[in-house]
């Protein structure tokens, strides 16, 4: 009984097409990961989520997935294919 995952954003409870660039925020004590869109508004909720949990003592790692589209082989911010042209504040 298997079916396919279906993504969610955690900001605004949306559906993220796989193959759009989203961000997974992963909870490295569970293995759940929290997915968001890539666009500015739900990045902004991703980093105040994130800093939230990051202060309730948990430990992520935040990963950013790039559209199937973007021509970087190895893609990061301001990556050719503008996937996380916002750099988030918690990318550091
Ligand atoms: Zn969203
Ligand atoms: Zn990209």
């Amino acid at each position: 009984m298997s079916r396919p995952r279906v993504i969610r954003c955690a900001a605004c409870a949306g559906r993220i097409k796989p193959q759009h660039p989203h961000i997974g925020v992963e909870d490295l004590e569970t293995g759940k990961e929290f997915s968001y869109h890539a666009r500015p508004s739900c990045q902004k909720r991703c980093v105040e989520e994130t800093v939230t949990r990051l202060e309730a003592g948990k430990v992520y790692a935040a990963h950013h997935y790039h559209a199937s589209t973007c021509p970087d082989a190895a893609p990061g911010f301001g990556c050719s294919g503008g996937c996380f042209d916002t750099p988030m504040a918690m990318a550091n």
